[in-house]
């Protein structure tokens, strides 16, 4: 079997209605919405026209306030 890497776009699972529920309203990295953005390749390197892996990750925030009440 071939493994072939197309690059694809993975987006790790995140959840948007806890992200929303314990986002700080007053974040500034995440405006409020609990989720951030990260843009990686495959090998590290951000080239153009390169297809771009997209991160998204819980902001600091929602995991303080995880811990916090959850
Ligand atoms: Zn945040």
């Amino acid at each position: 079997m071939k493994n072939k890497s197309k690059g694809f776009t993975y987006t790790t699972t995140i959840d948007y209605d806890v992200a929303d529920m314990y986002a700080s309203s007053k974040c500034k990295k995440c405006l409020g919405r609990g989720i951030n953005k990260t843009y990686t390749s495959l090998n590290g390197t951000i080239k153009k026209n390169e297809k771009l892996i997209e991160n998204l990750t819980y902001c600091d925030c929602v995991h303080k306030n995880v811990k916090k009440y959850g």
